[in-house]
């Protein structure tokens, strides 16, 4: 029995190095698919989006994105690698235990640990990728004290809320058992729920300065529009996006009452202000099509899947025999569940992605009958064009990765809605 169970714990291990591995080589083998056609001739449709001189740029720009992604991507799977053979999760444990015997207390320190030393070693990276390639880009508009500040903002919340709710699950466990996962699902439920609505109130001020658009010209086609599709829209807000970066973008957030759409301050720089609505109007068609509350709900759903899956596995001793560790705790069987969880998670992002590129046709369509579809695309040219986005994916690439259709799909689809 004894020695079946470390056969067990064996086979799991390499399973979990077998499972980082092929993760690994599935996205770099894509990244190269994908580059393998970064020189495609530009489709006849966007050869408008390009002069000469941009488009020599933005090949330059995704060739350097492709081999800084190669290199990070490389880097971080060389170290889990080296974490899971020199069993680096069972050293952490043990430094955890050594400062509590409460399994909650141990828990957090142990995940407190993992994150920080993760966050020192890829600080290198985002800093690059933000101080070199960017720079070299002319997108970059971030201070070296918004960046420190930034990290340190983000790793606080990390602790408040990923500590607060892993916390609370772990003492579900203790006094639920299995069935905590459950109790789990409603704790974050709720949450997700509340952050849908009171993200723009609670976390975008403190990152963003964000303030109501001022009445204008803008604001009255703004509001003719939403008066002829009634919708009723009080909150119209621009974000000071240019605080990091140039490249522009909207999005909507909130449903009843606190439902807003938020235009970064780059978007209206960008566009002209008919191009503008029209950007909104797909905003509005995706909150017209119930996009958001699908959405919302299928991550809740989602969310309860991946929990009661934990909840089969995390109390097995061979998971975390598995990371050589001795005493079995929820915080050794939710990293290695977290593992092999990923292959799984690969296939609902697939979905997810399936989905949500369908609702993207169906807000480009809601917004070609409701406003028109020429400053849509005159919109979506402009913006890849200053981000120099690829206009050559490959087919697979876009399958996998894409939340949003290229452009070239989208252009042909509103092309053949007019
Ligand atoms: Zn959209």
């Amino acid at each position: 029995m004894f020695k079946l169970y470390n056969l067990q714990a064996e086979t799991l291990y390499y399973i979990i190095l077998g499972v980082v591995i092929a993760d690994f080589l599935f996205d770099t083998l894509l990244d190269a698919l994908n580059a393998k056609h970064f020189d495609d001739p530009i489709p006849a449709e966007l050869t408008d989006v390009y002069d000469d001189e941009k488009y020599e740029k933005s090949q330059e720009y995704k060739k350097e994105r492709f081999k800084f992604g190669l290199l990070s991507s490389g880097f971080s799977v060389i170290l889990t690698i080296l974490f899971l053979v020199f069993e680096g999760f069972a050293a952490v444990d043990v430094i955890a235990r050594e400062f509590s015997s409460n399994p909650i207390v141990i828990a957090l320190i142990f995940f407190g640990i993992i994150i920080i030393g993760s966050d020192l070693l890829t600080t290198p990276f985002s800093w690059y990728s933000t101080f070199i390639i960017e720079e070299k880009y002319g997108f970059n508009k971030t201070s070296t004290k918004t960046f420190v500040i930034d990290k340190l903002k983000g790793l606080l919340m990390t602790m408040i809320v990923g500590g607060g709710i892993l916390a609370l699950i772990i003492w579900f466990y203790q006094i639920a058992g299995e069935d905590f996962w459950w109790y789990g699902w409603i704790v974050v439920s709720v949450f997700a729920v509340f952050m849908n609505m009171f993200y723009a109130k609670l976390i975008v001020p403190l990152f963003n300065k964000q303030t109501a658009l001022e009445s204008g010209s803008l604001r009255t086609k703004i509001e003719a529009y939403t008066q002829k599709v009634g919708f009723q829209l009080d909150n119209i807000f621009v974000i000071d996006g240019s605080k990091r970066s140039t490249k522009a973008n909207a999005y909507f957030s909130g449903f009843g009452s606190e439902k807003r759409i938020t235009l970064y301050d780059t978007l209206i720089n960008d566009l002209d202000e008919e191009e503008i609505v029209a950007v909104l109007a797909h905003e509005v068609g995706h909150y017209k099509k119930r996009h958001i509350v699908f959405n919302l709900i299928a991550s809740i759903a989602t969310t309860g899947f991946t929990l009661w899956l934990l909840s089969l596995f995390v109390g097995s001793p061979v998971l975390s025999s598995a990371l050589s560790v001795s005493d079995p705790s929820f915080h050794i069987g939710l990293i290695a569940f977290g593992i092999l969880y990923s292959p799984i998670s690969e296939v609902t992002g697939l979905v997810m992605n399936y989905i949500s590129r369908k609702f993207e046709y169906q807000a480009d369509d809601y917004a070609s009958k409701t406003y028109n579809a020429q400053y849509l695309i005159s919109s979506l040219k402009k913006l890849s064009g200053n981000t120099l986005s690829n206009l050559t994916p490959h087919k697979t690439y876009i399958f996998v990765h894409y939340s949003h259709p290229s452009l070239l799909q989208r252009f042909q689809n509103l092309k053949a809605g007019i």
